[in-house]
Formats: structure tokens, C-alpha cells, sequence
């Protein structure tokens, strides 16, 4: 039996784009960074870690894409420590 929550689609990044798996935002979309903001509530240096890995990852996959803009996309949204 399906968990009832199976059905709904993670809202996780795919590569080497880094658009959501579910509503093909650019990740983190919207949902994405309102689950990222509930899991790391009691971590926020470790919401900007994990954050800043996948930034990595994005501008090692996409060589050519502009980095300030992806930081931006990536960091900009968290709130301040
Ligand atoms: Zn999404």
C-alpha cells in the first residue's frame, strides 16, 4: 500500500539544470524553500552548508551559466542568521 503521501512529487532539484523535479521551477522553487526553511529551522548554518554544496554542484554542472546569478538564486532567499 502507497504511503498516503506517495503521490506527491519531492520538490528536489534535477541535474544538470537545477530545476524542480514536480512544478519545473528553477530550484529551490518556492515549495522547496518553504520545506528547506522547516527542515533546517533549528539549523540555519546548516541549511546555508547544504545550500551552498548544491550551488556547487549547479556551477560545476552549468560552466556557462552566470555564478551571481546562480548564488543569488541559491543563497539570496535565506534569512539572515
Ligand atoms: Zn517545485
Amino acid at each position: 500500500m502507497l504511503r498516503p503521501y506517495a503521490r506527491f512529487r519531492a520538490h528536489t532539484h534535477t541535474r544538470p539544470l537545477f530545476r524542480c523535479r514536480a512544478c519545473g521551477a528553477p530550484w529551490p522553487c518556492s515549495r522547496a524553500r518553504l520545506v528547506l526553511l522547516a527542515m533546517y529551522r533549528d539549523n540555519p548554518g546548516g541549511l546555508r552548508h547544504h545550500l551552498t554544496s548544491r550551488l556547487v554542484v549547479a556551477l560545476t554542472d552549468q560552466p556557462r551559466a552566470d555564478p551571481a546569478a546562480l548564488t543569488a538564486r541559491f543563497l539570496d532567499w535565506i534569512p539572515p542568521d
